[in-house]
């Protein structure tokens, strides 16, 4: 997939549901990720209603759990997704970003039941706190690979200074997209903005072998120092390395269970 003329080449559903719910032409300098807080499968439901002329809300994407892409207007149209909303200082969002929506419940409550009262299956509820709830919808994989797929056109083809979550931009008003959303966040910058901090993943060695902790360490779900903790590695333990997804991380099996570490606390 790639960008001509400020839209998505296939495989999005091209501006099919088009939207006037837009503004006119901006610089896109920020990437905004949202969830929608809905269900559905394909996105197309909000796809549809993003685009309805009573719906005082919009986006440029959405993509559905299924991994489909909707796109709602030209990249360059401002949406309306953040309200109100700053970064770094600057307000108005919606005038520099490109907003994607995602669908997925956001917050559940304790038995798996999201806002509308819909059960979530166990297997895609993901537990991680913040500001209180602690049980979320998991995005799916075929759906962050449908994200990330969007994300690298958009870096292709504008100057994108970030990637960010709305809760970011709107602190306190908004808690989305989530902790669900943490890891891969920090994967698409890591892949995608030139000012991060990271070494290429060409100098990335695969790691294998077994290294034991120098203190104790915390086994986290993504390679992220804000990610769920699975549980604390005791000092002097012994973990099998499995790759290196990125500069200063490990991926380890410890016990049963698999989870990333900082590095520099292995020997
Ligand atoms: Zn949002």
């Amino acid at each position: 997939m790639k960008i001509e003329n400020h839209n998505l080449t296939a495989p999005a559903s091209h501006n099919k549901k088009a939207t006037k719910n837009k503004g006119g032409v901006i610089t896109p300098k920020i990437i905004v990720l949202h969830y929608t807080a809905s269900g559905g499968e394909d996105g197309s439901g909000d796809a549809d209603y993003l685009s309805r002329a009573t719906t005082r809300a919009s986006a440029q994407v959405v993509v559905g759990r299924e991994g489909d892409i909707h796109q709602l207007m030209p990249l360059n149209n401002r949406a309306w997704h953040a309200g109100e909303s700053a970064y770094k200082g600057k307000s108005d969002v919606n005038s520099f970003s490109i907003g994607i929506e995602i669908d997925n419940w956001g917050w559940l409550n304790n038995e798996g039941y999201s806002h509308a009262g819909v059960k979530v299956p166990e297997e895609f509820q993901f537990k991680g706190t913040r500001n209180g709830p602690s049980l979320w919808e998991a995005y799916r994989s075929e759906q962050l690979e449908a994200v990330s797929q969007v994300i690298a056109a958009i870096c292709d083809y504008y100057d994108i200074e970030d990637i960010v979550g709305h809760e970011d931009v709107s602190p306190g008003r908004k808690q989305d997209p989530g902790p669900a959303l943490d890891g891969f966040i920090s994967q698409m910058k890591k892949e995608h903005l030139k000012d991060f901090p990271v070494e290429g993943k060409s100098q990335i060695i695969p790691a294998k072998g077994t290294k034991k902790t120098t203190t104790g360490l915390n086994l986290r779900q993504d390679a992220d120092k804000t990610s769920l903790i699975l549980t604390t590695i005791p000092k002097g333990s012994s973990v099998e390395i499995l790759k290196e997804p990125y500069p200063g991380w490990f991926q380890v099996r410890f016990g049963n269970r698999i989870g990333f570490v900082v590095g520099k606390y292995l020997t």
